[in-house]
Parts: C-alpha cells; sequence; structure tokens
C-alpha cells in the first residue's frame, strides 16, 4: 500500500491548535481567536448544550443530539504529557485488535496517535481494510463513524470517543425535515417513481456523505445515491441521467459549486428552506429547478470571504490559493483552484516548485500541510484561529479513556446503525462506488507512529 508518511514535528514545532490558543489567552502569541474557551478542558464546555466554543458555536443542535457523559476524573484531571503516555501504553498492549483513525481536521495530539489520517470516506474504506481489528477508534464526528460502520463487518466495533463530537452541517438535515420535503415534493410533481417519456423520475435524492446515516438511508430508499467532495460531479452526472433533477443536501455550497461548475444556471437552483412551505421556492420555481439545494452549511467554511482571498494576493504577489468547495460560491469563484482535503493535499505536494499556498479549510490540516512541506509557504486564508468545534470535542482524555476501556474488556462509546438504516445506506453508498470510485484508502496518510 504506498501512503505518505506523516512525519511528526519535535514539540517546538508543534503545529497544534490547542497549543497556538494557550499561546493566545497566555498573552504570548497576539493572534486572535473566535473564542476563548477552546483553551479549557473540554469538559467545561460537554456540560453545556451546543456544539461547544469554535466555528459552529452559532449554529442550532438539534433536541435530542446525544450527549457524552462525564469522562472519569481520572483523565479530566490528568496531563497533556500523561495522557499522551497512556494512549501510547494502551495502543501497545492492544496491538491489532484495534485501528485508531484520525481526520484531516483532528488536533494534533489526537492525530499523533492515528494509524490512518485521511478524510471521512478514505477513513472508513481504512475500516473496511481491516477486518482483522476488533475495534475501530474513530477520532472524527458522528456521521463518520457511522458510514466506518457501515462499511466495516458485523462484529467490529466502531468508537467515538466523545459521542458530543457531531457535525453541524449533517445536523442540518434532519430525517423527519427531509421526508416532509419528500412530501412537499410529490405534491408538485407528483409520482416520484414515474419515469417521464424520456425515463427520468421528477427528483433523485443526493446527499453529501457528511450527513446522518438515517439520511443515507432516506437517499438509498428513493433511488438516490451519496457522494464527496471529490466525486460530486461524477454523482450529479449520475442522478441527471436518471432524473430530471436533484434534491441535494446538505450542503448547499457543495451543491451549488458543483451543478455551476457543470453549466446549471443558479435561476435553476432554487433553495430548499426546511421551516418554510415548499421550503421558500414557488411551484413554478420548483417546476423549473434542475439542483434544489438544502439550506445547509459548513460554520468552519462558511468563515472563508473574497477580501480574505483580496488581502493573500495583495500580501502575496503569486500566491496559489485554494479553498474547499463547501466555502461559498463568490469564494470558490475567487479562488485560483477548489477541492476536497485530498485534492488540496496532492496539489501542495505535486507543486515541484517552492511556492506559497492560501489555503481555505480547517485551521489544522493547513497547519499540518505547512509543518510537513516546509519547501513552501502554506497559511489558512483565516486569520482568526477557529477549528471545527465538534471535531475538537475529541480531546486526548476521552481517547485515554476509550482505549483503556478496550484494554479492561468494555467497549464504550460504540456506534451503531440500526439495520433497517444500514441496508439502504449501503446500496446509496454501493451506488457512488459504482458511479467512480473515489480515491482508495492508501491515499490518505498513514501514520509512521
Ligand atoms: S468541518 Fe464542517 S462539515 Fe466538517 S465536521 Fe466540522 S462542521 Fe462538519
Amino acid at each position: 500500500m504506498s501512503a505518505t508518511i506523516l512525519t511528526l514535528q519535535p514539540r517546538s514545532a508543534d503545529p497544534s491548535v490547542d497549543h497556538t490558543i494557550q499561546a493566545i489567552v497566555a498573552g504570548a502569541s497576539t493572534t486572535e481567536t473566535c473564542n476563548t474557551d477552546l483553551a479549557a478542558g473540554p469538559w467545561n464546555f460537554d456540560a453545556r448544550p451546543g456544539y461547544g466554543p469554535g466555528s459552529s458555536m452559532g449554529d442550532v443542535i438539534p433536541t435530542g443530539s446525544p450527549r457524552q457523559g462525564e469522562l472519569p476524573v481520572e483523565y479530566r484531571d490528568a496531563s497533556a504529557e500523561e495522557l499522551d503516555v497512556r494512549v501510547r501504553a494502551a495502543k501497545e498492549r492492544l496491538g491489532d485488535r484495534v485501528k485508531i483513525l484520525g481526520h484531516f481536521y483532528q488536533r494534533e495530539e489526537v492525530v499523533r496517535h492515528a494509524d490512518y489520517v485521511g478524510d471521512s470516506f478514505q477513513l472508513a474504506n481504512a475500516a473496511k481494510a481491516h477486518p482483522e481489528a476488533e475495534a475501530i477508534v474513530f477520532c472524527g464526528v458522528h456521521f463518520m463513524a457511522e458510514t466506518a460502520d457501515l462499511l466495516s463487518g458485523p462484529e467490529q466495533a466502531v468508537i467515538l470517543p466523545n459521542l458530543a463530537a457531531g457535525c453541524s452541517m449533517a445536523d442540518m438535515a434532519d430525517i423527519d425535515q427531509v421526508e416532509e420535503c419528500w412530501e412537499q415534493l410529490a405534491e408538485v410533481y407528483g409520482d416520484m417513481d414515474a419515469p417521464d417519456a424520456e425515463g427520468l423520475v421528477p427528483v433523485i435524492p443526493v446527499t453529501y456523505m457528511n450527513s446522518s446515516a438515517a439520511i443515507k438511508g432516506f437517499v438509498g430508499r428513493h433511488g438516490g445515491i451519496v457522494c464527496t467532495s471529490s466525486n460530486a460531479q461524477t454523482v450529479l452526472e449520475w442522478a441527471f441521467a436518471r432524473g430530471r433533477r436533484v434534491l441535494f443536501f446538505p450542503d448547499q455550497h457543495l451543491g451549488r459549486n458543483t451543478a455551476k461548475a457543470m453549466g446549471v444556471p443558479l435561476e435553476q437552483m432554487p433553495m430548499w428552506n426546511p421551516r418554510k412551505p415548499l421550503g421558500g421556492a414557488t411551484p413554478e420555481e420548483l417546476e423549473q429547478s434542475r439542483v434544489i439545494l438544502w439550506h445547509g452549511f459548513c460554520s468552519v467554511h462558511r468563515r472563508f470571504t473574497v477580501e480574505q482571498i483580496d488581502k493573500a494576493r495583495a500580501e502575496h504577489p503569486g500566491v496559489r490559493v485554494i479553498v474547499h468547495p463547501e466555502c461559498p460560491m463568490a469564494v470558490v469563484d475567487a479562488a485560483d483552484e477548489s477541492g476536497s482535503t485530498d485534492y488540496i493535499r496532492r496539489a501542495i505536494e505535486g507543486a515541484t516548485e517552492p511556492t506559497t499556498f492560501a489555503i481555505g479549510t480547517e485551521v489544522n490540516l493547513v497547519q499540518r500541510l505547512a509543518a510537513d512541506n516546509p519547501q513552501h509557504t502554506i497559511f489558512c486564508l483565516d486569520p482568526v484561529v477557529c477549528p471545527c468545534s465538534t471535531m475538537y470535542r475529541i480531546h486526548p482524555g476521552y481517547l485515554a479513556w476509550v482505549l483503556e476501556g478496550l484494554v479492561a474488556g468494555h467497549v464504550l462509546n460504540r456506534i451503531t446503525v440500526p439495520q433497517d438504516v444500514a441496508g439502504p445506506a449501503r446500496l446509496a453508498l454501493e451506488r457512488m462506488l459504482a458511479a467512480k470510485p473515489p480515491a482508495a484508502p492508501a491515499s490518505g496518510w498513514e501514520n509512521a507512529s
């Protein structure tokens, strides 16, 4: 398996956002942060409702979202160094019985323990590639652990160290709202299963990987498909070959940016706001639509602006600006390129001459790329340190807790997708793989540690 080895940096050059924020709070850095609570232990904000301090703190968390019980005091009181030693010791004792997966956006203190580092789909495939592992500890967010459960073996336990690590974007498409939307669309389009004279059904539902298993199951039941930020255009082509239009959720920006690049006019992309009748669109707009965009977004990528790009170009002539397609359309249009986290990584690693890159994606990934590619100048477009709030819930204390639980024979925080949801959700994922397989899991980082 070919893999890029992640070279961990010595402590003094640690790119951790955690340390950056602590330096800000201590007055040792004048960099701004969006909320100094991030420097506190996560148990301080786990007790409160909401996503926690950070980029998603203004988003509305759905009632009934998983809550994390209180972490035992021995983990809450442990120093960073002690937790590091305990995680390493537990991992060594568990050996091949456990694989630790770390998302690109995860903090350095957690990522350094991961066997694989990648995006959500690469990591789910990494879980699938290790049937010998009894447990998969997924250091990401809830929907990612669900996808790993869908793709891993039935005997494997997928563990999310902190149950409160959700995703505010995924939570913006609630299954009840989506079912209600589908019923309203049926009132406009008639029989949703009936093909027209050209063999096209009225609507094909497409969901981004960043959605709950319940949404993936809905899509699977209604002839739809899952996409990633790497294959969204391929998936939309698949959907347009089968349907008159697409209902795309939860990320409006990925849907709009992808469809626009394919030549779909903006007037044919009405927004569906689940709090309004007919989503706030008129029947005529829905009739003429090609892509109905769900009113969802990522609060991390929504932070990027055209002004930041203008500033980067003014201060760094010749800078190469790459942003994630979850960014607003104007930002994607103003950038030189847009692409998935994996695209960004490959673009940087593929640059043969020393280059200045301004990157529009989550700061932990940008800092890691900068540390791994010292031949380039790499910085985050957003000058305010504000990582993904929900990803940040995976503190090393939780990682130590679940690993030591496994050593003691206890499976803590297991994520299991119910069978009636898992079948159609897998179908939607299989359709995506058949449309065009995304990058193999080996394209994630395989950690040297
Ligand atoms: S970066 Fe955005 S989409 Fe990704 S997990 Fe965080 S909130 Fe969700």
